[in-house]
């Protein structure tokens, strides 16, 4: 019920008249039956939006393009795992102190772990943009073995040099898929309408070889496809998606998200072709 206690959620970037954001989380409220509502502006002036959290009270935000990295600069505190990615996906806003965090890294190891261990094991990870440096920092810890590759092999260094990662390249290394045990697609590469593209050819994928494709439109790409028929494990980006936005649901809300109701709103909606999920619409 809409009345003077309610509280208010929202998400903030540029675009985000698609997202799933809303969905997702409003759903989750209404299970819970509790007085939260979660709306989406489309936000220029990242400064001013934050003033505006401040000034009416906003709950929580969650931030995405283009604002992850700028929003930084805005808010009074920020946790150690957003500090050491330098951007933030979520803001919470209690009595007036913003703090901002990361759910995205965390979102990918719960994901990851729902399949696989990490120790010990090798991990290609393919891309350094954000969601690859959020994945990066969060396998730090995890004793596994990473090797960064990227098309622009500078921006694949500074992650390596960042992360402690054991190997970088550019994609003409893509052969060391054959020595890996998990193989995570962080580039945009698979997402819709060029759905029938992936980096990875086909030949390097091995049954030994989990693959973790972050892309989540459509739910099946083309590399996960691929690496079902040459027998590995697979996990599906609208995994994470789902679990970067419980994790913010928790911050926001203080209750446990109710995963079912939220991973059902969002693959109902992903299988909606009026969901055109050509960027990022978290
Ligand atoms: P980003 O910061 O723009 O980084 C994009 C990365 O992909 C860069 O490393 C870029 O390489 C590489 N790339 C882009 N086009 C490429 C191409 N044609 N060939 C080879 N490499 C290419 O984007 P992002 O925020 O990291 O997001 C990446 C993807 O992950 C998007 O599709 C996004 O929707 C998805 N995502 C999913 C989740 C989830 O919860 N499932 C979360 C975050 C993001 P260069 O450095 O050479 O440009």
């Amino acid at each position: 019920m809409v009345d003077a206690s309610i509280k208010i959620c929202c998400l903030i970037g540029d675009p985000v008249e698609h997202s799933l954001s809303p969905l997702i989380h409003n759903a989750g409220y209404e299970a819970l039956g509790i007085n939260f509502i979660y709306v989406s502006f489309r936000v220029k002036d990242i400064k001013r939006a934050i003033d505006g959290i401040r000034g009416l009270g906003i709950r929580g935000a969650s931030v995405t393009m283009p604002h992850k990295v700028s929003a930084v600069e805005y808010i009074d505190d920020i946790d150690e795992v957003a500090r050491e990615i330098g951007a933030i996906n979520t803001i919470v806003n209690n009595n007036d102190v913003l703090t901002g965090f990361n759910t995205d890294g965390g979102a990918a190891l719960k994901t990851l772990g729902e399949v696989t261990t990490l120790r010990g094991k090798r991990v290609v990870l393919i891309g350094s943009g954000g969601a690859a440096l959020a994945i990066a920092v969060g396998l730090r810890r995890s004793g596994a073995e990473l090797v960064v590759l990227n098309r622009t092999v500078e921006k694949a260094r500074r992650l390596a040099k960042l992360v402690d990662a054991g190997d970088f390249g550019n994609l003409e290394k893509l052969p060391v898929v054959f020595t890996a045990d998990i193989l995570i697609n962080a580039t945009p590469v698979g997402m819709w309408p060029r759905a029938d593209e992936s980096l990875i050819p086909k030949e390097l994928l091995h049954s030994g070889l989990t693959v973790f494709d972050i892309v989540y439109n459509p739910k099946e790409t083309r590399l996960l496809v691929e690496a079902k028929e040459k027998g590995c494990a697979v996990i599906y980006g609208y995994k994470m998606l789902l679990y970067q936005a419980a994790m913010q649901f928790e911050l926001f809300t203080g209750y446990q998200a109710p995963l079912p109701v939220m991973e059902h709103t969002l693959t109902e909606a992903l299988g909606e072709e009026r969901y055109d999920t050509s960027f990022d619409r978290r």
